[in-house]
C-alpha cells in the first residue's frame, strides 16, 4: 500500500511549510518564526504530533470530526467507492447511488419538510449556493426585487466572496472588497458583550426585532432571507437567548422572509439533537449543511431544501453547479459517517448524557477568577474571559491578547481549544468519554491557571475604561 511517510525530523517539516505552505487565516511570517505543530495521527479524541506528544483535541478538528478520528468504516467506504466509481457528474441527466442514497437518507433525518439536496464540496459552496437559490426563488414568482439577504453581525458562513459577506467578521470584510451588495447585517443576540443593563431575556427579544425594523426599513418586498447559526460558532459558541429564536421565527413568518440555518456545525449531533434547528425550535426553509456531514473526512456540503423551495427551483432550470456536487467518494463517506452516528445514537448521547455531563462541569470553571461566563450547548462551550466578572469588562489590553495566552497555555497542557478574541470555545469529537471530559476540564482549568499568573504578571489584569 502506498502512503505519505516522513522520516523528515520536526524543524525540516517546519521550515519547507513556511517555504511553501500558504495557511488560512494566518499571519505566515508570524508562524514560520515559531514553526507550525506538525499533526501526524489521530484516534477518538486524541492527536499525536510530530514530537510524539498526545493532544486532547478540544475542537473536532475544526467542528467537524463528529465521529472521532480513526474510523476504518470511513476509510473502507472510501476505497470501495474509489473502486466502483471514482467520480462522476450530475450536471447531464445522470446520477449515481452513492448520491442518491445520501440525499434520501439526509431527506429521512432532516426535520418537518426538508426533503430535498443540492449537494457542494463546503459550508461556504453551500451558502453561495443559498444565495443563488433564495433569490431565484423569489425572481421564479415574479418578485425579481426580492433580493436582499439579512444576516448578522460576527456570524460565519464561509470564506467565499458569498460566504464571507453573508459573515458578518469585520476582519474578513476588510480585505477584498466585501459584502457584495445586496447583504444587510444586524446584530448578534451576544448578551454578555452586548446585552448592557438588559435582562437576557429583553435582549433577545431586542436583537429579535432588530431584524424586523431592518425588514421595514428595506421594505418587506425587498427581502429575500435571513441566514444565522442556531448557535453562532466560529463568532465566539455565542448561545442566544431562549427568548431570541421563537421571535426571529414569528418575524420570518410575518413577513413571508425565507430562514436559512447554516447548520454547518450545529448540525449531525452537536446540540444534542440531529441538528440545531430542533435543539432551537426552528423551521427553516433551508438548511445549510457540511463539516459533520461526513465527520470531515471529506469534503463536502450541501443545502436541504423545503418542498415548498425545492417545488419552485425545480419549475426552471437553475444555472448553478459544482463538478464535486454530490461527489460518489465523499457521498459514500459522509452515508458511512451518517450510519455511524446513527447506530451508536451519538445526538441522544450529546442530548442526554455527555451534553449535560459537560454542562455542569463547564459550569464548575465559572468560579474560576478570568472566566466571566461558562456557557454550553450540547457539545459546544465558551469561556469569556474577563478582567472583572461583576462588570462583564472587557480587557484593557487589545481584544485578543488574553485570549491568545489562554490558547498558547492549553496548547502547552496538550488540549486544543480555540480562542475567539477573549472568548476560549471547545466542540470535542461526539464520542468523548465522561473521563475525558474530565480531562479537558482540568487542563482547561490549569491552562487558564497559568493565564492568570501571567497576565498578572504583565499587568494585563486591568479592565477597559
Ligand atoms: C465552517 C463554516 C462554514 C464554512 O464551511 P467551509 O466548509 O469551511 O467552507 C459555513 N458556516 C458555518 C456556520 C461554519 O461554521
Amino acid at each position: 500500500m502506498t502512503r505519505i511517510t516522513n522520516h523528515l525530523p520536526t524543524a525540516e517539516l517546519q521550515a519547507l511549510d513556511a517555504a511553501h505552505h500558504m495557511h488560512p487565516f494566518t499571519h505566515a511570517a508570524g508562524l514560520a518564526q515559531k514553526g507550525a505543530r506538525v499533526i501526524l495521527r489521530g484516534e477518538g479524541c486524541w492527536l499525536t504530533d510530530s514530537e510524539g506528544h498526545r493532544i486532547l483535541d478540544g475542537m473536532a478538528g475544526l467542528w467537524c470530526v463528529n465521529a472521532g478520528y480513526g474510523r476504518e468504516e470511513l476509510a473502507q467506504a472510501a476505497a470501495a467507492q474509489m473502486r466502483e466509481l471514482p467520480f462522476y457528474n450530475t450536471f447531464f441527466q445522470t446520477t449515481h447511488v452513492p448520491a442518491i442514497a445520501l440525499a434520501a437518507k439526509l431527506a429521512e433525518l432532516a426535520p418537518g419538510n426538508l426533503n430535498h439536496v443540492f449537494f457542494a464540496g463546503s459550508g461556504s459552496e453551500a451558502n453561495d449556493t443559498n444565495i443563488r437559490l433564495v433569490r431565484q426563488f423569489w425572481a421564479a414568482q415574479g418578485k425579481p426585487d426580492k433580493q436582499v439577504i439579512i444576516s448578522r453581525r460576527n456570524a460565519y458562513h464561509g470564506s467565499t466572496m458569498g460566504g464571507a459577506s453573508l459573515g458578518g467578521m469585520a476582519a474578513m470584510h476588510a480585505q477584498g472588497g466585501l459584502p457584495i451588495p445586496g447583504i444587510v447585517h444586524v446584530g448578534q443576540p451576544h448578551w454578555w458583550a452586548e446585552g448592557g443593563e438588559m435582562t437576557p431575556e429583553a435582549f433577545g427579544i431586542a436583537r429579535a426585532r432588530e431584524l424586523e425594523a431592518a425588514i421595514a426599513d428595506l421594505g418587506e418586498d425587498r427581502v429575500a432571507a435571513f441566514i444565522a447559526e442556531p448557535v453562532q460558532g466560529a463568532g465566539g459558541v455565542i448561545v442566544p437567548p431562549a427568548s431570541y429564536w421563537p421571535e426571529v421565527q414569528r418575524i420570518c413568518d410575518a413577513h413571508d422572509i425565507l430562514l436559512i440555518a447554516d447548520e454547518v456545525i450545529t448540525g449531525f449531533g452537536r446540540t444534542g439533537n440531529w441538528f440545531g434547528s430542533q435543539t432551537m425550535g426552528l423551521r427553516p426553509d433551508i438548511m445549510t449543511i457540511a463539516k459533520g456531514l461526513s465527520s470531515g473526512y471529506q469534503p463536502i456540503g450541501g443545502s436541504i431544501l423545503s418542498d415548498r423551495v425545492a417545488e419552485v427551483i425545480g419549475g426552471i432550470e437553475f444555472n448553478h453547479g459544482y463538478t464535486y456536487s454530490g461527489h460518489p467518494v465523499a457521498a459514500a463517506v459522509a452515508l458511512a459517517n451518517l450510519r455511524i452516528l446513527e447506530d451508536e445514537d451519538l445526538p441522544g448521547r450529546v442530548g442526554r448524557i455527555t451534553g449535560p455531563y459537560l454542562a455542569r462541569a463547564w459550569a464548575g470553571l465559572a468560579d474560576h477568577p478570568l472566566v466571566g461566563a461558562a456557557e454550553t450547548c450540547g457539545l459546544m462551550g465558551a469561556l469569556q474571559l474577563t478582567p472583572d466578572k461583576a462588570a462583564r469588562a472587557r480587557f484593557a489590553a487589545p481584544e485578543g491578547t488574553a485570549g491568545l495566552r489562554a490558547r498558547e497555555r492549553c496548547f502547552a497542557n496538550d488540549l486544543v481549544m480555540r480562542h475567539v478574541g477573549d472568548r476560549m470555545i471547545i466542540a470535542p469529537p461526539l464520542v468523548i468519554s465522561e473521563d475525558e471530559v474530565d480531562m479537558l476540564v482540568a487542563r482547561a482549568r490549569t491552562a487558564l491557571d497559568e493565564t492568570l499568573a501571567g497576565l498578572r504578571a504583565d499587568g494585563l489584569m486591568v479592565a477597559a475604561v
